[in-house]
């Protein structure tokens, strides 16, 4: 399953940087920011990752910023 960012087209499976990342009790939940500006939620679980939310393309925000 290959996904793409629906903004900008990058794909989903190559991360353009993590933002942060966070242990759960059954995997990881993962803060990706995409190449157009894009926040995205991502839940790694034993089942794959899965795309839980998806910010709005943000090209003049700060990249320190965390979609807030
Ligand atoms: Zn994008």
């Amino acid at each position: 399953m290959t996904t793409v960012c629906p903004h900008c087209g990058w794909p989903d499976d190559q991360p353009f940087h993590v933002v942060s990342r966070h242990g759960t009790g059954t995997g990881s939940t993962v803060w990706v920011r995409c190449a157009c500006g894009s926040v995205q939620l991502r839940e790694i679980g034993p089942a794959g990752t899965r795309i839980l939310s998806r910010g709005r393309p943000d090209p003049d925000a700060p990249r320190e910023r965390c979609g807030a």
